[in-house]
């Protein structure tokens, strides 16, 4: 009989999230341009977008307030494969990554939050994603897309226990939720 375990592989479907950003230039554009995009490959289905949320910025405070979201969607790309669609979306909304600081403004930021249940330590992607425990702009948008996802604190911050989305907001610092609100 044909061995065909690995073209079952290949379809696997996997539930991905991606964390959307934008603090240059018309942000409401460019997130709704990712999420078309992302809306558009034949390889992504069952998207499922979260409210957007205004954010103060992290890293240097000298630039606009951020506009964020999170999707959760069904995937067949392979992990690095989605992070070059990703990197695609990001190219051809102005995104500049030469020569410019470390979490400095841009027009539009897709990071790969989880991958399924997968952990990633590539040259290329760390997943889930290291700082989804830090970040309301994360936490709070993906509680809206799924209250009950427990987030497996031993593969995020390298601790031996699991936890909920809740309980990381609940841990977040006084301002940090001082620091967003909600777009109506
Ligand atoms: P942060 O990851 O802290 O939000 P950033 O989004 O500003 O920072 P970028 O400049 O967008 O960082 O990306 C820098 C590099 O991070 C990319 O070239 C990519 O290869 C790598 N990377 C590692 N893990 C991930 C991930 N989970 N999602 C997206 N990019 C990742
Ligand atoms: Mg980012
Ligand atoms: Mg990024």
């Amino acid at each position: 009989m044909a061995d065909n375990s690995k073209e079952k592989d290949s379809v696997e479907n996997i539930t991905c999230y991606v964390a959307l950003g934008s603090n240059l230039g018309d942000s409401q554009t460019y997130l709704n341009n990712a999420i078309d995009a992302l809306k558009s490959s034949l390889l992504i289905k069952q998207l499922e977008v979260s409210p957007f949320y205004k954010s103060k910025p992290h890293g240097p405070q000298d630039q606009p307030d951020y506009l964020n979201a999170v999707v959760r969607f069904m995937t067949t790309y392979q992990s690095e494969s989605l992070l070059d669609f990703l990197q695609n979306i990001e190219n051809n909304n102005l995104r500049v990554r030469k020569g410019v600081v470390r979490w400095g403004a841009r027009t539009l930021d897709l990071d790969l939050l989880f991958f399924g249940e997968e952990t990633i330590n590539t040259k290329r992607l760390t997943v889930p994603h290291p700082r989804i425990c830090e970040r309301a702009f994360v936490l709070l948008p993906l509680r809206d897309l799924q209250a009950d996802l427990d987030i497996d604190l031993e593969l995020v911050l390298k601790k031996s226990t699991s936890s909920t989305i809740e309980s990381c907001i609940d841990a977040l610092p006084e301002s940090a939720l001082k620091d967003i609100s909600l777009c109506l």
